[in-house]
């Protein structure tokens, strides 16, 4: 936990200060800051950008300052001119996970100096809040802020040239889910089976480093067609209500994409399908279409178990299909996933 603690903020005169100290928080890898008067526009707008930009940044306003550095659980570092310069305690600082970091308006009291572990200076001129907090972070971080995702409904995608941004659709709550498989008329043994294959996707999700949000939404939802038909076209149908129901294009991909180990153009001529390539793409569509594969109904099984009920069908290259997918999440995932 990296936390802020805005001290001396005046609502009439900080206003822009103040927004600007809570926008380098979040954008530079913090994850909440306390302001200590309270200010509720300024937790609005705050808000606002969180809401469409993304990210769990939290902001608390009118907050009892000495209680906070009191009580936090962690190391606290106040950031100001006098103190000592970053590059001296940088490296002992940044072994610390949960820190409180300590910025000023105006004036200080003289107490903060003493409540601390540790009085910091980027630099010994005076400058700014905003800067020094900004400093401060991208060297705690060693950089890595750059790299976190918000997944907002706004996404700025770099440019040379010119404003790119693009609107995404947002992914629904796991009870929306629920909500829309039983709108939709699927049974519970389906609904059942839809949450045993989310429960195992999102292990899977965690130990391969994927967008756990996207599989957990992508996983609930990918028999969201057996509402229409338990045939192999189960997966286009899905695809048909998840785009009349808006939802985002990389949750009707997993859905059209799950059957089995994936479906190409030539083997969907020939099952009768709308002939497309319904080969899992991203890691994403890949997981949830193998966590199906191990979930027989609510059970987990063994890959082998599926691959010996397709060779019986007399399905070869499927159960080749089948145990390649599964090596190569294994691999990712850095274990044997009939071990999870
Ligand atoms: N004389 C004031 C003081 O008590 O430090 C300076 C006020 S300055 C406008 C507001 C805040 O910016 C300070 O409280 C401090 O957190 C931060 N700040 C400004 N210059 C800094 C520097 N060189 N190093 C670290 N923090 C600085």
């Amino acid at each position: 936990m990296i936390a802020v603690l805005r001290l001396g903020h005046r609502p009439d005169r900080d206003k822009r200060v103040t927004t600007h100290v809570a926008l380098v928080a979040r954008a530079f890898g913090a994850d909440k800051i306390f302001v200590d008067r309270e200010d509720k526009k300024l937790e609005q707008t705050i808000r606002d950008v969180c809401r469409r930009f993304g990210g769990n940044f939290e902001i608390e306003t009118g907050v009892n300052w000495k209680g906070i550095i009191k009580e936090w659980n962690g190391k606290k570092i106040h950031l100001t001119m006098y103190g000592k310069p970053l590059r001296e305690k940088i490296d002992e600082i940044r072994r610390e996970r949960d820190i409180l970091i300590i910025v000023g308006a105006e004036k200080v009291p003289g107490e903060v100096y003493r409540m601390v572990d540790y009085n910091i200076s980027i630099g010994n001129q005076p400058h700014s809040e905003v800067s020094a907090l900004a400093i401060f972070l991208d060297r705690y971080t060693s950089g890595k802020w750059e790299y976190k995702k918000f997944d907002g409904e706004i996404e700025i995608i770099p440019s040379e040239k010119r404003k790119k941004v693009v609107k995404r659709k947002k992914l629904p709550s796991e009870e929306e889910c629920i909500d829309m498989l039983s709108k939709q008329g699927c049974s519970q043994e389906v609904i059942n089976h839809c949450i045993s294959v989310k429960n195992l996707a999102v292990k899977i999700a965690e130990l391969a480093g994927a967008d756990v949000e996207l599989v957990k939404v992508g996983a609930l939802l990918h028999d969201i067609g057996r509402s229409k038909t338990h045939g192999i076209s189960h997966g286009i149908e899905g695809a048909k209500i998840a785009r009349e129901l808006n939802l985002p294009d990389e949750v009707v991909n997993i859905i059209e994409r799950h059957i089995g180990a994936g479906v190409t153009k030539e083997e969907a001529v020939k099952l009768g399908l709308p002939p497309k390539d319904y080969v899992p793409k991203t890691l994403e569509e890949k997981i949830v279409a193998h966590a199906d594969n191990l979930i027989d109904g609510n059970r987990k099984q063994k890959i082998s178990e599926e691959v010996e009920r397709q060779l019986k069908r007399g399905n070869k290259d499927y159960a080749e299909k089948l145990m390649k997918l599964h090596r190569e999440l294994s691999q990712i995932c850095g274990i044997d996933l009939d071990e999870i």
